[in-house]
């Protein structure tokens, strides 16, 4: 019983062989997949495919900080496409959006904005949201402190231990990938560790971050069960019960259906 919380099956580099990244999960016993829309056309892309498998596959809308960097000028027609599209249903959580200060991208004041205008879609709609966050704990923590009425999930979480209970105060979860193999990671491990059972995800985010050994490779869903090995050897936990508290946690959060034996 596994789910990955967060890939980007859409993605061009999954065009040419998606049926069978899709079996691999299913063989690997992922039992629900959430596919990240990161922009309008991309979350009617991820609806689309959540609709061919509705059994296997739940979609989620945002704009992330490239599309709305992307947008310009036009943020305002992409925020009200957004919207409308989150509204028709079909999506299960607001995302991926947040904080991108690695890259450059829209100035830091601006991606505030953006990610303001999706906490308020996500209150108005009731849907958890997905957050993104490189290099800027220090923003977004005070950020959310100042939200209310939100739920949902940092993904790909990449802080350490302070970070980590800086957003689990705050009833945030935290999904965590391929980035727990990586051997400089101790302080990712060690925040791992810290997490609540009832607030841990996992997710690979595929096709980026591969865990090892298969970095410099295309990541896949399939290899979410690395990710609960690592974290189930960091935790000291049972991989069955890692495996089982995440599955349940993403099905609570998202609204799917718990598996059998639930
Ligand atoms: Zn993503």
């Amino acid at each position: 019983m596994l789910v990955d919380t967060h890939c980007h099956l859409t993605n061009v580099r999954f065009d040419q062989d998606r049926a069978t990244v899709l079996a691999n999960a299913r063989a690997t016993g992922c039992h629900r997949l959430l596919t990240i829309g990161t922009g309008c056309d991309d979350a009617e892309r991820a609806r689309a495919l959540a609709q061919e498998h509705p059994d296997l596959i739940a979609a989620a809308a945002g704009l992330d900080p490239f599309s709305c960097h992307q947008a310009g000028a036009a943020i305002d027609q992409e925020f009200a496409r957004l919207e409308s599209l989150l509204a028709a249903g079909g999506f299960v959580a607001v995302g991926e959006c947040g904080l991108e200060y690695h890259h450059a991208v829209c100035d830091h004041p601006s991606q505030a904005l953006h990610l303001e205008r999706h906490c308020d879609l996500a209150r108005r709609l009731r849907l958890p949201l997905i957050l993104h966050v490189r290099e800027a704990h220090h923003d977004l923590i005070p950020l959310l402190a100042r939200q209310e009425g939100l739920r949902g999930v940092v993904h790909s979480f990449s802080g350490g231990p302070a970070e980590a209970r800086a957003y689990l105060d705050l009833g945030w979860h935290l999904a965590f990938n391929g980035t727990v193999t990586y051997a400089r990671n101790d302080q990712l491990r060690a925040a791992a560790a810290l997490v609540p059972a009832d607030r841990l995800l996992i997710e690979t985010d595929a096709p980026y971050l591969p865990p090892t050994p298969h970095r410099g490779r295309r990541n896949e869903p399939a290899h979410v069960a690395l990710v609960a090995d690592a974290l189930a050897e960091c935790r000291a936990e049972r991989p069955d019960d890692l495996r089982a508290w995440t599955a349940r946690n993403a099905c609570l959060l998202f609204g799917l259906p718990l598996p059998a034996g639930f």
